[in-house]
């Protein structure tokens, strides 16, 4: 054991591949290209120094040496709790179209630094533009390599469940980003793999030609800010593709799973008067009590660096939720891994479960002429002066959640309009309606 340790450090101070990977680099893009079928990919061989998880665990190392033995590479893949590089998650990505392209859609967003892809998967149907998505982001900290694992996990349950599945599919698409971070995964496997190495992405931040482990940015901390206390940012691509995707998908929440502590953490709610968010909200953890066991649960500070669900929920006025478990940010014992996937998958069904038992309004506003208006806002009456509104897509599309089943009264207004106040039922727990404004030209 001591030699072959020994061995791992005397190998790493040459590496062929050393200043291929940040010089020149790839250039970063954001996309939106659905992906019919995959093609294989071919294993790197990069060799990471001790740290790296690589170093560590000695059936992923052989793994990425017999990756062309197909039957390796089907046990390895077979074993759901092994952890997954980009090259890996890839192999399981085209082998799930190939299996079940029928019932998932894969979508390229963006392509990073290191020129990994990032996917977007769907469970539902892109042409369904008007169906809220609750959307589920994981691993956007690169070493939070469990994360990988509970995306897929979760995929594959609805895939092998279908009366679930149909049962989710009748209210949502769903959407699910397991490798948000596939730089900072590599990095965290071949490079060095520590609370803080491989969490960032690819980007070359330190201007040397290593990349090093505890460089790049921060994709969490990289969303924009309301209140910016400084000069803003530039965007990572993984950033802007994260933000495009919640807009364009019509996403009405948002789960971003983490790993290294025990917490559920919820959006800051300081600024919701009528408190109409805060019971939405807060009613998931009542809901979910027995699922969440001893989390912590806590709101966000206003400038959190969990950028994903503050930035949502700020956007949007949506549910945004952080779950982070368990404690050890990546597992190495398997017993422990298959523990935290089963306990993580149970815990995304009860949030499934949780939503389900939300109320929803969906439609559309129109003004006289059955034109679409684009610049419309939804309000509750008592939150008619409160600053929490809802904003209608630029087709004049809306979908709400509230948190009871109950009849409520919808304020419509529009600028250039007659305020519209419209009674929806949502006893049975959805409802579409159709909301005709009155110009104000022609009440004259
Ligand atoms: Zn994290």
């Amino acid at each position: 054991m001591m030699s072959s340790i020994l061995l791992w450090f005397g190998l790493t101070t040459t590496s062929v591949y050393a200043d291929t990977w940040q010089c020149p680099g790839h250039e970063p893009s954001v996309s939106f290209q659905r992906v019919e079928s995959l093609e294989p990919l071919k294993m790197d061989r990069y060799r990471g120094y001790k740290p790296a998880w690589m170093a560590l665990e000695g059936n992923y190392r052989s793994t990425i040496y017999n990756w062309t033995d197909m039957a390796v590479q089907d046990a390895y893949l077979a074993d759901r709790n092994n952890y997954l590089d980009p090259i890996m998650y890839h192999e399981r990505l085209r082998r799930l179209l190939d299996t079940h392209g029928d019932s998932l859609e894969v979508w390229q967003i963006a392509s990073t630094h290191f020129g990994y892809p990032v996917y977007a998967i769907l469970l539902g149907d892109s042409a369904q533009t008007n169906k809220p998505s609750i959307a589920h982001t994981f691993t956007i900290h690169g070493n939070e390599l469990i994360g990988v694992n509970y995306g897929l996990d979760a995929i594959e349950y609805l895939l092998e469940t279908p009366d679930v599945r149909q049962d989710l599919l009748g209210d949502f698409n769903l959407w699910f980003v397991p490798m948000v971070n596939p730089d900072g995964v590599w990095l965290s496997m071949r490079r060095a793999h520590a609370s803080t190495y491989g969490k960032k992405n690819g980007r070359n931040t330190d201007g040397t030609c290593e990349p090093y482990a505890y460089e790049g940015i921060d994709i969490s901390g990289n969303f924009p800010t309301r209140f910016p206390t400084e000069e803003p940012v530039e965007l990572e691509s993984e950033t802007i593709a994260l933000m495009e995707l919640l807009d364009r998908s019509n996403t009405i929440s948002l789960l971003s799973v983490h790993t290294g502590g025990n917490g559920w953490y919820t959006p800051d709610l300081t600024r919701d008067e009528t408190g109409v968010l805060t019971e939405l909200i807060d009613g998931f953890a009542t809901s979910m009590t027995t699922e969440l066991g001893d989390a912590e649960i806590k709101r966000l500070r206003p400038n959190s660096d969990l950028g994903e669900v503050r930035w949502f929920f700020e956007n949007y006025h949506f549910p945004s939720f952080v779950y982070e478990y368990p404690s050890d940010i990546a597992p190495m014992d398997h017993l422990e891994r298959e523990a935290a996937r089963n306990h993580t998958l149970a815990l995304i069904q009860s949030y499934w479960k949780t939503l389900q038992a939300k109320a929803f309004v969906r439609g559309v506003v129109v003004d006289q002429q059955g034109n679409e208006i684009s610049d419309a806002t939804l309000h509750l009456p008592q939150t008619l002066r409160k600053e929490f509104t809802w904003m209608v897509s630029e087709t004049g599309e809306f979908a709400l959640m509230l948190p009871n089943q109950d009849i409520v009264d919808l304020k419509v207004r529009a600028e250039g309009f007659v305020d519209a106040q419209k009674k929806v039922d949502v006893r049975e727990g959805s409802a579409t309606v159709r909301i005709v404004l009155q110009s104000k030209e022609s009440k004259k």
